[in-house]
């Protein structure tokens, strides 16, 4: 096995024309990588794509070949999968109104270029989902929003219709699951490639704790921070130190680190009904 690319969270490795997608314990926030990891994160990621990758098989393809048949020293945290071209646009879809969606709303009435009703708050529940699409940003860089005619112009118009109908399907079929286990996914990040036959196909994770809030059923309150089983944990706590979000990102200490753990480990025991 060849090492292709080393991301914040994954390290990807060619297995003639596969790829093993391997996902560590690492842990990043405002797009810094921290230098202690949570311990089981990379296994919950990756056992939680894979439950969903397979119960959104009929809306769209996905890039799983196989999560057992990888190298032994990564058993259970890797994925062998198709290798993709990537699209250039991560494909968000908004359901509540948080993180950097709030940020824009506030300053101008839209998220992505996409017009939002007056008084909305924290946490507010949309009208409908919206398509809220950001750049991949390189290394070290933070992704921005795109409008849908960025998309276009980045993809083409065909491409973008499809990013648009697909993500929203998903994220629509994941609120909809997670529901029944008193769990609002209040947004949730999509990446998507195209196959050797120009297939558009769901690739990268699917609703995690990373790439999506969680938030349980019956704290929802619109109007302050909600509680979440994903990073916003970790982002408050980093809110309460001297740290200006550039690396070096700081130690977590061992409090911090368990009750994380605990986070994404809950999110995976409601949201598939199994026990970690
Ligand atoms: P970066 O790669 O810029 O550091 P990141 O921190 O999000 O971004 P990770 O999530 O750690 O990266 O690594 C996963 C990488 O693998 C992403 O760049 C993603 O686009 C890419 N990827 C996921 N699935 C596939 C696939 N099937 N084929 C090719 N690339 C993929
Ligand atoms: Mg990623």
């Amino acid at each position: 096995m060849k090492l292709l690319h080393s991301g914040k969270v994954r390290d990807l490795y060619t297995d003639g024309d596969d790829l093993i997608m391997v996902a560590s314990d690492r842990v990043s926030i405002y797009d810094v990588v921290l230098p202690t990891p949570i311990p089981d994160k990379g296994s919950v990621l990756t056992r939680l794509s894979l439950w969903w990758f397979d119960r959104l098989a009929d809306i769209v393809a996905h890039h799983v070949i196989s999560g057992t048949d990888v190298p032994a020293e990564f058993a259970g945290r890797a994925v062998r999968c198709r290798r993709l071209e990537m699209l250039p646009v991560e494909c968000i879809a908004r359901g509540y109104l948080a993180g950097l969606g709030l940020e824009e709303y506030r300053k101008q009435g839209t998220v992505s270029g996409v017009p939002l009703p007056d008084g909305l708050v924290e946490g507010s529940k949309l009208p409908e989902p919206i398509f809220t699409p950001t750049t991949k940003a390189p290394v070290g860089e933070h992704d921005e929003f795109m409008t849908f005619d960025d998309v276009v112009a980045a993809v083409g118009a065909d491409t973008a219709a499809r990013l648009r109908e697909l993500t929203l399907a998903v994220y629509t079929r994941g609120a909809e699951t997670a529901a029944t286990s008193g769990i609002i996914v209040a947004d949730t990040k999509l990446e998507f490639g195209v196959d050797v036959d120009g297939g558009i196909v769901l690739a990268d994770e699917v609703l995690t704790p990373d790439s999506s809030r969680f938030w349980p059923a019956d704290a929802w309150e619109p109007g302050r921070p909600q509680f979440a089983f994903d990073k916003q944990f970790l982002r408050e706590w980093s809110q309460g130190l001297d740290w200006d979000r550039t690396p070096p990102g700081p130690e977590i200490p061992a409090a911090v680190v368990a009750a994380t753990r605990a986070r994404y480990v809950e999110a995976y025991e409601r949201i598939t009904g199994r026990d970690w």
